[in-house]
């Protein structure tokens, strides 16, 4: 009567979503404050007062539909050109109103932008590196398209140069990367930026066809240690950006953000045409009106990204000094831990009988590892501790 594979994805919940579930059932038994949901990506600092500003601005002295009628199905003409100024001023380029496509967020950012680059399904393939975001799968599998998978570099997180080379073909369309990163917290490092991008050059001209960098971005401004992330078209020019003000301005439920694509990439005007018809295709048009005017009046805020610096130095010196392995992470708000026995999922059991929710790593492609997810309060961190200490001596 269904799709096969939409029903699967309907009736299959991510582990995620499990675990933040079950802790859900767990803190009506045992009481929320003895539960340690480490579970989910959803911020937990407040959204910056020009936030709540820009919308009461916006209520007091718009009528009502200049804000909620629809905009340009690419978004508001006006919002767009703020981004490009924004971004010109930011990271000293030259982007115009129309390098922007408005979306509902990343993930309908990511899913336009590769539905807009396959131009034979079955054949196109589009290469993801371990440890990612389990939603790309489902995004690429969307567009028709096959998911290459590049092995997680276990080391420090960057990414293996040579194995990407090995799983770049002439079906090649694109590599999607993300810095800084979910699950691992890591930021890519200038050296892999420029091996990446003469890597991607490279393999550009032997196969004499572009190969596009999907730069999916929702992380840029959660930076920590004076990090900056630089404008990745100026290492590599065929970069298309994802981006979404979901962590950025904490507004997930709000969904908006973007899709960027700069006139230095090769083909750009029919790239662009395509997104704007992979927006169409896929109900995507018209990105919430209110929201896109409230971005506009907040271009260069963010959250207060301290809050999660607190919470990753709190978490990771604890951690570390009860002797657990973790990835020190410089950007997101997530840790990336080794787990205590090879199966993760097996690790993440038996932290479940300390009520201690953490994510095993397996769905992200980075098996004997789990992801604890820090956006949370710092006293919840610290009342951990003890569940952490009692799992380490489990093992
Ligand atoms: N990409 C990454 C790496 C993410 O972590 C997320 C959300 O957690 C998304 C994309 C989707 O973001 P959005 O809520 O803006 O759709």
């Amino acid at each position: 009567m269904v799709s096969k594979e939409m029903y699967e994805l309907g009736s299959k919940r991510s582990v995620i979503r499990d675990l933040f579930e079950y802790g859900m059932q767990q803190a009506a038994i045992v009481g929320r404050e003895n539960v340690f949901d480490f579970s989910i990506g959803n911020p937990t600092v407040p959204a910056p007062e020009c936030v709540k500003e820009t919308m009461l601005k916006l209520l007091e002295t718009s009528k009502s539909q200049e804000i909620h009628g629809y905009t340009s199905a690419q978004g508001d003409f006006e919002v767009r050109k703020g981004l490009a100024e924004y971004m010109n001023n930011t990271y000293n380029c030259q982007l115009k109103a129309d390098n922007f496509y408005i979306t509902c967020g990343a993930a309908a950012s990511l899913t336009i932008t590769l539905k807009a680059l396959t131009k034979h399904p079955e054949e196109d393939e589009f290469i993801i590196i371990a440890p990612y975001f389990p939603e790309y799968k489902v995004f690429i599998k969307n567009a028709g398209a096959k998911v290459v998978v590049v092995p997680a570099d276990t080391e420090n997180f960057q990414i293996k140069m040579d194995s990407l080379e090995k799983a770049i073909t002439p079906n090649t369309k694109g590599i999607i990367i993300n810095s800084p990163n979910n699950p691992s917290g890591v930021v890519y490092s200038e050296k892999t930026l420029n091996d990446l991008a003469n890597l991607l050059k490279k393999k550009s001209e032997e196969y004499n066809k572009p190969l596009y960098l999907i730069s999916d971005e929702p992380y840029r401004e959660i930076v920590y240690d004076d990090i900056q992330i630089p404008y990745i078209p100026a290492y590599y020019e065929n970069t298309i950006i994802c981006y979404s003000y979901s962590k950025s301005l904490s507004l997930p439920g709000e969904r908006l953000g973007y899709i960027l694509v700069p006139e230095s990439v090769e083909n750009d005007k029919d790239i662009y045409t395509a997104v704007c018809g992979a927006g169409r295709s896929l109900g995507y048009v018209c990105a919430p009106s209110m929201f896109q005017k409230v971005v506009l009046g907040c271009l260069g805020k963010t959250s207060d990204v301290a809050l999660y610096d607190t919470n990753r130095k709190l978490l990771y010196d604890g951690l570390n000094n009860m002797g657990y392995e973790c990835v020190k992470p410089n950007g997101a708000f997530y840790l990336f831990v080794k787990s205590l026995e090879e199966n993760a999922v097996n690790f993440s059991e038996n932290a479940k009988t300390f009520n201690l929710l953490v994510v095993p790593a397996d769905d992200f492609g980075c098996p004997g590892y789990v992801r604890i997810s820090y956006c949370v309060d710092p006293e919840m961190i610290k009342r951990s501790f003890d569940a952490f200490q009692k799992l380490k001596d489990l093992y």
